[in-house]
């Protein structure tokens, strides 16, 4: 297999079940690596030949499900996991929650004689019911009619999660309401992988190119996450309910030590992270990075990509098995995006690329004339795309605790823009000036020949305060928060890139009709397309106050908090563009945008009350303690001190619970109800942390609580 065909399909299962571009493991790392999946290759092993093959066909090509197949599958499936010691098998989906669900079945039916079966055919494989009617579905579904079914998805490998009592078969499954509506993040995204590369197709065509049969998206998330000692994790109320700290001064100054970033890893955090690789490894998921993060007690890990459907599914594994796994350490794996204030926040980078099934990454600049134009032509479907689309892609990555993290006083800005390094960046900018071939011969000398200079793998420069960046090969979303699933995010890149591959490759269809060589035809193509979208192309530093108002300037849209930015997802730019792609129709996304409307305002009204009780029964009462303490020590002063940071801390607790108070909120419109959780809880929470965490540096350190940032964060 050639080199660029690794490249794209690395870690992929190849249809003839050899494990494409699996990463560098040692010897004995390489015998479990993939040994928990029904892999193609143990397929091809236990399947009658012709199921096997009509198998394949429908993993490579995305072709329809043949059902005929499903009762050997099932027969197979069932005894090579019955082998491996499972005794149970689950179809495991993804509701809107963003988590993954599951429902565990035995495998073992009675007989009616005292004896037990293990019975799992087509039926159970192809088709579950779980009992779902309380999963969020946006008015889709009334609970009285709660049928909701999970279909498998034969394209995701099926596996078996091993327990120290027993073992489970999971079957990948879109999860569907009986009206057929997508009530999961997997259906949107497979129908806008299907939209994506039936379009790029088309495109593919116009460039020369007849022999690929299907362009994969591909996705490598780069997650980021806290280990702290879980000891402290079950002494703080607010970690163990909401994911964050609600209260907490930071440590003194100095405390922060830079030299965590990249430094060495702590012995038990490393053992831990190699335990979590050898677990992920045995199910497949090809682990291949892993460091320090910037702040303390902060780490990052990276697969290899793979396919986004795929990558997904192992996406949201990974963020269980990282969590499941540190239990064993003594430590909890923290994936919200903001545990800390005032602390650096965690994300999670979407490195997202397209490329065929011979392996042709359509975002690789390559090195001769042909292959720049086609990836010019790609590259600028993407910033059409995402500047036409940038509210909804904003809108994708919106929850409460991304709220913390962008838009936020110095955090990444909630502005959407694009990097793509000073060398494409004069590329593209020569383009619209009309100058290729003129001005600049030395690095590029015109569409006709090479246009692009040979471009490094990690081309040019790098800019880490860039939402959206173009990265040698691929364009990193670095948007995400840390606990979300790459499912929408990639659904709305997906289908929002086809739309502007369509745009492009219908203009350049017309200009070619006539004769005209694709390098004259392409130029003003580019050339209008950049015209009208380079305003979301932005190379400086995005932190700062200064792009701020540039962006505003720009007309570039500022979305700070989910309630602005959600409307996004009903707007008529994005009804219009996922109708025509049929990846969601209208009432599909009015489902999401409701259910995530609720899930904003459930969640902050759960932690505003956790804030409200841990201010009422731990907090106040400490400094009660300790102001008793001090006017029994004949210490007035310091006694009035705390006692007047306990009388501030008082008046904001009974503004909170007033405002957390039923009858005190809109009830009328979710988003108006959204909107008064971000305007006045929020801002009554914040209220009791400051004079709260004030107390913290007031109070007896031995009557104090909660543990502290500096116990939590610094001992590992
Ligand atoms: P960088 O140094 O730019 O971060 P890496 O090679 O370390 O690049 O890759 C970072 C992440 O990007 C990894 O998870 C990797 O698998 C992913 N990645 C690399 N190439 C692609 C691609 N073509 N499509 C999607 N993800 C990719
Ligand atoms: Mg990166």
């Amino acid at each position: 297999m050639p080199i660029r065909q690794q490249n794209v399909l690395a870690a992929q299962w190849a249809p003839n079940g050899e494990i494409i571009g699996a990463p560098d493991l040692t010897a004995s790392d390489n015998q479990i690596f993939g040994q928990n999946v029904f892999s193609p290759a143990i397929q091809r092993q236990r399947l009658p030949k012709d199921v096997y093959k009509r198998l394949s066909k429908t993993l490579a090509k995305g072709a329809a499900l043949d059902t005929s197949l499903a009762d050997s599958v099932a027969l197979a499936m069932k005894e090579w996991a019955l082998e491996r010691g499972a005794t149970h098998y689950s179809h495991v989906f993804q509701p809107l929650t963003g988590l993954t669900a599951e429902k565990h079945d035995s495998f073992y039916a009675p007989t009616g004689e005292g004896t037990a079966l293990a019975e799992f055919s087509g039926k159970e494989l192809i088709q579950a019911e779980p009992d779902a009617s309380s999963f969020p579905t946006g008015g889709i579904r009334a609970t009285f009619e709660a049928r909701g079914y999970t279909a498998w998805d034969p394209t995701s490998p099926a596996f078996i999660l091993e327990n120290p009592n027993g073992a489970l078969l999971c079957i990948p499954t879109a999860f569907v309401s009986w009206t057929g509506e997508a009530l999961d993040h997997k259906i949107p995204l497979l129908r806008s992988m299907d939209a994506l590369s039936k379009s790029a197709m088309a495109a593919l065509k116009l460039f020369g190119n007849d022999t690929a049969s299907r362009v994969f998206t591909t996705v490598g998330p780069e997650q980021e996450y806290f280990l702290i000692d879980e000891q402290y994790y079950f002494e703080r109320p607010d970690l163990l309910t909401t994911g964050r700290t609600l209260f907490g001064a930071k440590p003194p100054k100095g405390h922060e030590l830079d030299d965590h970033y990249f430094g060495s890893i702590p012995e038990r955090v490393l053992a831990y992270m190699l335990d979590t690789e050898r677990e992920l490894a045995k199910l497949g998921v090809p682990i291949k990075t892993r460091h320090n993060e910037v702040a303390p007690g902060q780490y990052e890990v990276a697969p290899i990509f793979e396919n986004s459907n795929v990558g997904s599914d192992h996406q949201q594994l990974t963020m269980q098995v990282m969590q499941n796994v540190a239990r064993r350490y003594g430590l909890v794996c923290l994936l919200h995006e903001k545990p800390f204030a005032g602390v650096n926040g965690s994300g999670k980078h979407n490195n997202w690329s397209m490329g065929t099934d011979e392996g042709e990454n359509l975002l690789e600049p390559g090195d001769t004339p042909h292959e720049n134009l086609q990836f010019l032509f790609f590259c600028a479907a993407v910033i059409q795309a995402v500047n036409k689309h940038q509210g909804l892609l904003r809108a994708s990555i919106a929850s409460p605790g991304q709220d913390h993290r962008l838009g936020a006083n110095e955090a990444p800005p909630a502005i959407i823009s694009i990097f793509l390094g000073s060398e494409l960046e004069k590329v593209f900018n020569a383009i619209e000036q009309g100058e290729v071939g003129e001005s600049t011969p030395e690095s590029f000398l015109g569409l006709g020949t090479p246009v692009l200079p040979p471009l490094p793998m990690h081309g040019g420069d790098r800019n880490r305060t860039s939402p959206f960046a173009f990265t040698g090969n691929k364009f990193e979303f670095r948007a995400l928060g840390s606990s979300m699933s790459l499912s929408l995010p990639n659904t709305v890149l997906n289908t929002t890139v086809a739309e502007a591959i369509d745009d492009l490759a219908e203009e350049l269809e017309d200009a070619l009709e006539d004769g005209t060589e694709i390098e004259a035809a392409l130029r003003p193509i580019l050339q209008r397309s950049y015209a009208a979208n380079k305003q979301i192309v932005f190379g400086g530093d995005n932190y700062s106050e200064e792009w701020h108002s540039e962006a505003q300037e720009r007309g570039l849209l500022n979305l700070r908090t989910t309630p602005d930015a959600l409307p996004y997802l009903v707007a008529d730019d994005t009804e219009t563009v996922f109708s025509n792609y049929g990846v969601l129709s209208r009432r599909e996304l009015e489902s999401r945008y409701e259910v995530f409307l609720e899930q904003y305002v459930t969640k902050l009204n759960i932690e505003a009350e956790v804030a409200a009780s841990m201010a009422r029964t731990m907090i106040i009462p400490a400094a009660a303690r300790y102001i008793a303490i001090l006017s029994g020590a004949e210490l007035p002063e310091l006694a009035s001190e705390v006692a007047g940071e306990v009388a501030t801390t008082v008046e904001a607790l009974r503004a909170l619970e007033s405002a957390n108070l039923e009858e005190n909120q809109p009830h009328d419109a979710l988003l108006k109800h959204a909107e008064y959780m971000r305007d006045v809880t929020i801002p009554a929470m914040d209220a009791v942390r400051e004079s709260a965490d004030k107390l913290e540096k007031l109070v007896a350190d031995d009557l104090w609580p909660l543990p502290k940032y500096s116990e939590m964060l610094f001992i590992k």
